[in-house]
C-alpha cells in the first residue's frame, strides 16, 4: 500500500498571480501551493506525484 504525504503553504498571492484554483477552476484570494509526496524504499519522492496550486480546502480535499 502506498504511503502519501504533503507540504502545503501559502503563496501569499492571489489568482492575479498564479491563475485560477487547478482543482476548481474558480478565482482564489490566497492560493496555496500542494506537494505530494510518495514513500518508497528508502525515502521520499515527488516522482509521479501532483503538484498543484489552489484553495486550501481543494487541495485538502485532493489528498489521497
Ligand atoms: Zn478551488
Amino acid at each position: 500500500m502506498d504511503s502519501y504525504r504533503y507540504i502545503l503553504k501559502s503563496t501569499n498571492e492571489s489568482s492575479k498571480k498564479y491563475g485560477v484554483c487547478e482543482v476548481c477552476g474558480k478565482h482564489v484570494s490566497e492560493v496555496y501551493h500542494q506537494i505530494e509526496e510518495r514513500k518508497y524504499t528508502g525515502g521520499w519522492t515527488q516522482h509521479n506525484c501532483k503538484n498543484l496550486f489552489g484553495h486550501e480546502e481543494c487541495l485538502k480535499n485532493i489528498r489521497k
